[in-house]
């Protein structure tokens, strides 16, 4: 049904906003279009389910409760303390870790809580490199982590595009780092965790691994598992986990007391309690075998559209991938990645330009694109739609190459057509 007025709809699914502030409810009404008729392939992104949407829209954000559950600084925790231990409760059994602490803002700050809590302010750090795949927070010289800290960084190998551990050991014996961090934005191949393991020991130094990208994928058993493996573990809630924006930091019992103190109050005061129960419902859901067969065909759409891609003639970082995201260098193809992902964006599919390792442009204007397949999975797209949207990426490309026009619009009616045979969770079908 089409609805009346562009902001119609948006009145109807939310009255008191519509009347509050129809500018702000006409541009989420916007943006519910956006992501409903887009095939959203930014690698970080996802669906939350309605049920974590309106977890997330509760009065549990009125409230403050600083300090953990037993140990609150202010009263009236009757509620919120069994919130955050149910969710602590589904995070431990599903990542089957002794401790989790869910409080942490979003995964930048739960990363910096593990600075604080093993680390001094000019100690050693080694991380993967922001170009090569690394995230900011691992010591990149931007990030305050890379400022207040001795970073340094590994990459992956110029010949296979996997992470190089003999790199990534013979640094660490030469900078004995006191925290080593493994997992990243733009690492198509699994994480070997007992490899890092293995090097964390032997420096004594604390290994982090930081999953914020394949947490659903860990959760579902689709990625070997870190725990066991590192120290800590960091993680996102929002990206393949598909829970609300959030972060989660797991350990064993030996490092919870650290950890717990360093996020608070160490770095935060009252955290986010209506995250708290979104975060919550979310691994809830993670539980499920729905949620299994989910992840798994996450991956398999993204091996399968690395397939077709390949076939196309793209130049696949690393030649493939394990994950739930492809990162394509785009010089054999003559189109830079940044005018590359505009013209996709504007054809109705997003993804992110991302530099590729040992990339010779620059970071604003780097060789390669990354596309993720979490958002379009949970719509249910399949394996048998990848063919299709391998050529859509093939045509665009190859339309900024050559200059020709009407590719983008035309793509973009096709685009349409297949989002609008698959409804987006969450959001209102028109
Ligand atoms: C996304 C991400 C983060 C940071 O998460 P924010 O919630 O954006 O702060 C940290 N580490 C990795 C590896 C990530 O992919």
């Amino acid at each position: 049904m089409p609805s009346p007025s562009p902001d119609g709809q948006s009145g109807q699914r939310r009255p008191a906003l519509h009347a509050t502030d129809p500018e702000i409810a006409a541009l989420v009404r916007d943006e519910e279009r956006l992501q409903t008729e887009t095939l959203r392939m930014i690698a970080s992104e996802n669906y939350v389910s309605t049920a974590v949407l309106e977890a997330t829209g509760t009065v549990l954000t009125n409230k403050y409760s600083e300090g953990y559950p037993g140990r609150r600084y202010y009263e009236g925790q009757q509620v919120v303390d069994p919130v955050e231990e149910l969710a602590c409760a589904r995070a431990r059994a599903l990542f089957r870790a002794e401790h989790a602490n869910v409080q942490p803002y979003s995964g930048s700050p739960a990363n910096l809580a593990l600075y604080l809590a093993f680390a001094k302010p000019g100690d050693a750090v080694l991380g993967m490199s922001l170009p090569m795949g690394g995230h900011l927070t691992h010591g990149w010289d931007v990030s305050a982590t890379g400022r207040w800290f001795r970073s340094s960084s590994y990459g992956v190998r110029r010949d296979t595009g996997r992470i190089d551990l003999d790199e990534v050991r013979s640094i660490a014996l030469h900078e004995r780092p006191k925290l080593i961090f493994c997992g990243g934005t733009a690492v198509p191949r699994a994480i070997d965790f007992a490899a890092f393991a293995e090097i964390a020991r032997e420096v004594g130094a604390v290994l982090v691994a930081d999953i914020a990208h394949i947490a659903g994928l860990v959760a579902a058993g689709v990625h070997p598992s870190p725990i066991g493996h590192a120290d800590v573990v960091s993680t996102t809630t929002h990206k393949t986990l598909r829970g609300p924006r959030g972060a989660m930091i797991l350990c064993g019992a030996e490092h919870a007391k650290a950890v717990d103190k360093a996020v608070f109050p160490g770095l935060q005061g009252g955290p986010h309690n209506h995250t708290t129960a979104a975060i919550a419902v979310a691994l809830r859901e993670a539980a499920t075998p729905e949620f299994g067969a989910y992840a798994r065909a996450v991956v398999a759409n993204a091996r399968r559209l690395g397939e077709e891609l390949a076939a196309r003639g793209f130049d696949l970082v690393s030649g493939g991938t394990d994950t739930h995201l492809l990162l394509v260098d785009l010089t054999s193809r003559g189109v830079p990645g940044k005018p590359a992902a505009k013209a996709l964006d504007r054809a109705g599919i997003v993804v992110n330009h991302n530099a590729v390792p040992y990339d010779t442009r620059r970071p604003f204007d780097p060789s390669g694109i990354r596309i993720g397949t979490p958002a379009l999975t949970s719509r249910g797209i399949g394996e048998e739609h990848m063919p299709l949207v391998a050529t859509w990426i093939d045509r665009v490309v190859d339309a900024v190459r050559t200059g020709r026009t009407g590719v983008e619009e035309q793509v973009r009616a096709e685009v349409r057509e297949l989002t609008a045979a698959y409804p987006a969770p969450g959001l209102p079908v028109d």
